[in-house]
């Protein structure tokens, strides 16, 4: 599962832990990333 920082935006896979914390800043409130059920919005 990828998540997304809150805070940076960065990307971040969680471990087989389960231990879920932005790698680049150290937040913890990451949103899971939507892909393929993302809304269609495109912006060209
Ligand atoms: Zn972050």
């Amino acid at each position: 599962m990828v998540y997304v920082c809150g805070k940076c935006g960065a990307e971040v896979k969680s471990t087989d832990d389960g231990i879920v914390r932005c790698f680049s800043c150290g937040h913890k409130i990451l949103y899971k990333k939507r892909d393929s059920i993302a809304k269609t919005i495109k912006v060209d």
